[in-house]
């Protein structure tokens, strides 16, 4: 009887079977592994999906007005009385 040496990725999506010898050299690189955000927002986030959530619910992410080139926290977006002084963004 064979031993199962094999490894799976215990990373939903991915699941990749790969021999217990490069199961951490694996687990470092599979991208599917829900890693902190790189703007420190305190969310974990698939490495491919950083950019999405950056863009979509990232608390840390810096909005810039084409406008006026005012920055703003997405934050600070939904904030209403914010939103009324800034003409641009109506
Ligand atoms: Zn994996
Ligand atoms: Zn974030
Ligand atoms: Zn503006």
């Amino acid at each position: 009887m064979m031993e199962a040496l094999d490894f799976r990725c215990s990373n939903e999506d991915c699941g990749k079977v790969t021999p217990y010898s490069d199961a951490l050299d694996h687990e470092k690189e599979c991208d599917k592994k829900p890693i902190p955000c790189t703007q420190d927002c305190g969310r974990y986030c698939k490495q491919e999906l950083m950019e999405l959530h950056h863009f979509k619910e990232c608390e840390e992410s810096i909005f810039s007005c084409e406008e006026c080139n005012a920055t703003f926290n997405i934050r600070e977006l939904d904030d209403q009385e914010l939103a009324k002084e800034h003409n641009c963004l109506i």
